[in-house]
């Protein structure tokens, strides 16, 4: 038979930290700690396994539990000194979930399990407080009525007509009735008579009694525990972070103490060093007189652990430093165990009986961007961990959070937010409010600062959203228009903040009874969905000493080269600063689009207009002095680094003006009929042209458009080498099925070369030829691709297209549906799809290299700057990634994790 129990305490433990899988993350580390001599209430934990078992026999405990039970609760109680359901020395236990990752707050937990009419008195008797153990009951009544006997039948109440509401009405109504302002006023005889009520409200309500029996109550808040695993909460929760429905959750049976015995007792939640800032100082907060869950359920403002860790909130509070010296100092030498041990950050829950520490759980704690940086460096200076630890420390979504301005988590600590919403953007912003998308433009050219406050936005509004620092919305989710379009540009946002009112035509935002108008200054934290009044400060992180230290740790690590996709010299000098070590995509045709595009784009229309090669030619002519200058800028601005240049990608249609005005204008240009204009780009016009005469299918066609394009290169580098600088050029064919089509534009590219060389008189110019692989045949056929290519790029977002059949224009309309439904586990547009298209890339590679060894890979799509794509390509042998200049630092530390992992 297969073993489902592990006991602890008493100094030792069955299980230890890296039992996770069987004992889930809590039972684990519960053994841990009793492993390491802390003191932590004796029990036993009942594996993941006996929770599948029980879930698949449909609710059946599994044969021969009932003895192992036995069995250790026998250890439990030779330990605690104290007998499980009897009357003179009753034991009482907890029944705790814990899966293997923290699901925090998805699953259920029972206190007090054991107290019935036969060990009541018992108790009373024992502790010598009668007001304590009635305390315990209505507490056990109520959890119990909620956990097992409501939600783990799968009994769906209307929404505030659940056992636990109305069991708490009851409490507030008599606290009411006497004028009580805290639980703690309530007497012995108001709690014995809650206990009653609560009972029989349970019995009307579920049609069932309340079990007065120790024995019924621990095995039905075992299977409870086991249940919540497919609890609504829970599901929900485990699709959202891709936990697999297999794991099942641990079942903790666990000694109470009691941090509701008089004054002298409490409970608290600790972190070994602040969570929000990363400072090394032990951070919590405590309530004396209470149990577990009172902490966190905000039923009294807590105190604070430290005086140093005081808030404005709290300062009127006593710490627990003050109130309980000597508990104090355990705590903390306890944590300084754990920390040392653990060798990162923990949460902690404990409770003080009387006087004495007790140790409940402890895990890797939860931290911002900011915090796991600060903490990270001072654990490497503080020799607790090494290098490639410091490089796992910061995952890539919260080095994504560093690199946007963040509000102060110093400042943050110390404001009570006003209103919460969807964290739908990162980063944060402060500003003054409006609310129209043209007084966010106006204002925005006043030189203000402003956060745009919507009901909800639509289209309409982008101009505003742009110009706005920040977006708060008071409807929508996260896939609301203003969601969507934040997350796209980076920009910090809240959607959904409920408890915001927006009057749009008065301009007046409510919040809490409270009217803010236009000009106001709010705070909004992006990155938590948190809104404050005022203006908070903010801080640039980037700008922080340590994160230098940090990239230059994750650099040292990796392997991987990272370049950068850029044209203007703008973007290139950014990507220089953010580590770029080369480009991996200049797009041409980028010229012809945004500021000081007219001329060359008004060249190009001519051209395209031509009837004849002779016509095309001259146009070019004119057209080549800008393509060659926009080149040679950046070929400077790079130096020595590589920089790749994709020759013509788009169907050329895209560049005719297709609105009639446009059209007039362009004709009265040409001076020619704007008639033929019209019938130019009807001609032009194409039924799918993503997969039309585009790419090298340009090239083959009217190769003179390559032959300026390459001469633009060749040229600009010549003069570079003439000016002693040494350029790098590589010179990439798009959109290539076949070989053929590669072979012809080598033999042009090598025609100019050896002609810019003789006619400008330079010896030698380094440059390279290659292709994208962007369509599953160049894929499929890359051995001979490769004989005519020195690199691949994988264009990943064509070849994304072509695997799936799926455009990414045109996936808006179901990729919910597909997500909801599981049918994609990622967006395949975001994150490479390395099970089904990744078996393309992986061959192509394997045969590329099968034909050139020294064949160089990268990936120029949009998945460069995603950590999963990065990770891939580096366990594929890729030479680089290359992504937008603002994921280079991402890709950076995904390629050093990559490598470390
Ligand atoms: P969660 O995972 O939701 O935090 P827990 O199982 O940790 O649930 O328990 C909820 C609360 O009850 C916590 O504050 C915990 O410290 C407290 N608690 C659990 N077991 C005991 C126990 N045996 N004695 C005292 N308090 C307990
Ligand atoms: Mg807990
Ligand atoms: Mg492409």
């Amino acid at each position: 038979m297969s073993r489902y129990i592990y006991t602890f305490g008493g100094g030792k433990a069955e299980g230890g930290a890296n039992q996770k899988n069987t004992l889930g993350g809590k039972g684990a580390n519960l053994a841990e700690m009793a492993n390491l001599g802390l003191p932590v209430p004796a029990g036993f934990t009942i594996s993941t396994d006996c929770c599948n078992d029980y879930i698949k026999s449909g609710g059946q405990f599994p044969k021969g539990l009932d003895e192992e039970v036995d069995r250790a609760m026998a250890e439990v109680e030779k330990i605690m000194g104290m007998k499980y359901g009897d009357p003179d020395v009753p034991l009482l236990v907890s029944c705790r979930s814990g899966a293997r990752q923290s699901m925090p707050g998805m699953m259920e937990t029972v206190l007090n399990v054991g107290l019935c009419s036969k060990t009541l008195p018992g108790l009373i008797k024992q502790t010598n407080d009668e007001w304590f153990v009635y305390d315990a009951y209505r507490r056990l009544i109520m959890m119990y009525a909620d956990v097992v006997m409501e939600k783990a039948e799968g009994i769906e109440p209307k929404e505030e007509a659940d056992i636990k509401t109305q069991l708490e009405q009851i409490m507030y109504d008599r606290k009411k009735e006497k004028n009580y302002e805290n639980d703690t006023d309530l007497t012995v005889d108001d709690l014995k008579a809650l206990c009653d009520q609560f009972k029989e409200r349970v019995q009307s309500v579920l049609g069932s009694e309340f079990p007065d029996d120790a024995q019924q109550q621990l095995w039905g808040a075992i299977g409870a525990v086991f249940k919540s695993w497919n609890g609504k909460r829970a599901v929900s929760y485990r699709r959202i972070e891709r936990i697999p429905d297999e794991w099942g959750t641990a079942c903790n049976v666990q000694s109470m103490v009691f941090g509701n015995i008089g004054q002298k007792s409490a409970t608290g939640v600790a972190f070994t060093r602040n969570p929000a800032t990363g400072e090394n100082k032990f951070y919590g907060e405590w309530l004396p007189a209470a149990q577990g869950e009172d902490v966190v359920a905000g039923i009294r403002t807590p105190n604070p652990l430290s005086k140093e860790a005081k808030t404005t909130q709290n300062a009127h509070l006593p710490s627990l430093e003050e109130s309980m010296p000597e508990v104090y100092k355990k705590l903390v030498e306890v944590r300084n165990i754990l920390e040392t041990h653990y060798k990162d950050m923990q949460d902690l829950e404990f409770t003080i009986q009387a006087g004495d520490l007790f140790m409940l759980q402890t895990r890797t704690g939860k931290r911002t961007g900011v915090a796991a940086l600060n903490m990270a460096m001072d654990m490497r200076n503080e020799g607790l961990i090494d290098d490639k630890t410091v490089i796992t420390r910061l995952n890539t979504t919260q080095l994504d959070e560093i690199l946007h301005p963040l509000v102060d988590p110093a400042a943050e600590e110390k404001t009570r937010p006003v209103a919460e919403g969807l964290p739908a953007g990162p980063g944060g912003a402060a500003g003054q409010i409006v609310f129209t998308s043209e007084d966010a433009v106006q204002w925005h050219k006043a030189g203000k600062k402003v956060v745009l406050v919507r009901k909800e936005t639509s289209p309409e509004d982008v101009e505003g959203m742009r110009a706005a620092d920040a977006i708060l919305t008071s409807q929508g989710g996260m896939t609301s228009h203003a969601a969507l379009v934040a997350r796209g540009w980076g920009k910090c946002c809240i959607v959904g903040a409920e408890g915001a009112k927006v009057d749009g035509p008065a301009r007046k935002l409510k919040i809490d009874g409270k009217t803010y108008a236009e000009g106001d200054f709010l705070t909004l934290n992006g990155t938590k969905g948190l809104v404050y009044e005022g203006e908070l400060p903010l801080i640039d992180a980037t700008a922080d000493p340590r994160m230098n230290d940090f990239m230059k740790i994750v650099d040292r690590h990796r392997t991987l080269a990272v370049r950068t996709n850029a044209e203007t010299t703008k973007d290139v000098e950014t990507a220089l600063k953010f580590g770029a070590e080369g480009i991996g995509l200049f797009r041409t045709e980028h010229m012809f689009y945004g500021e000081g595009a007219q001329e060359p784009m008004f060249l190009l229309r001519r051209m395209i207009m031509s009837d004849s090669t002779e016509e095309r030619r001259t146009a070019l002519d004119d057209l080549y002095p800008f393509v060659k200058d926009d080149i040679k800028q950046v070929l400077e601005l790079m130096h020595d680094k590589p920089v790749n240049i994709r020759l013509m990608d788009p169907p050329l249609h895209e560049f005719l003006p297709q609105a009639e005005e446009t059209q007039k204008r362009f004709a009265e240009f040409l001076g020619i009929d704007v008639k033929t204009v019209a019938q130019r780009c009807q001609a032009l016009h194409e039924n799918n042209p993503m997969m039309g005469h585009r790419g090298v299918r340009l090239g083959v066609t009217y190769p003179e458009i390559s032959e300026m394009q390459t001469r633009a290169i060749f040229e600009a580098a010549a003069e570079l080498i003439t000016e002693g600088k040494r350029p790098v050029p590589e010179i990439m064919i798009p959109f290539c099925c076949d070989v053929k089509e590669l072979r012809e534009m080598k033999a042009l590219v090598e025609e100019v070369y050896q002609e810019v060389c003789d006619r400008m008189g330079v010896e030698a110019i380094e440059y390279k030829f290659g292709t994208m692989i962007e369509t599953p045949r160049a894929a499929l056929t890359s051995d001979e691709m490769a004989e005519a290519s020195e690199f691949f790029s994988f264009g990943t977002n064509d070849l994304t297209q072509m695997t799936f059949g799926l455009s990414r224009d045109d996936i808006g309309g179901f990729r919910e549906t597909y997500m909801d439904k599981g049918i994609f586990a990622r967006d395949p547009f975001q994150t490479l799809d390395a099970h089904g298209m990744g078996q393309l890339i992986t061959d192509s590679v394997e045969k590329g290299r099968r034909t050139k060894s020294d064949l160089k890979i990268g990936i120029c799509g949009e998945h460069g700057g995603d950590a999963d794509s990065v990770k891939y390509c580096f366990r594929n042998n890729f030479d680089y990634v290359s992504c937008s200049p603002y994921r280079l630092p991402i890709a950076r530390l995904a390629a050093a994790q990559a490598e470390v992992e």
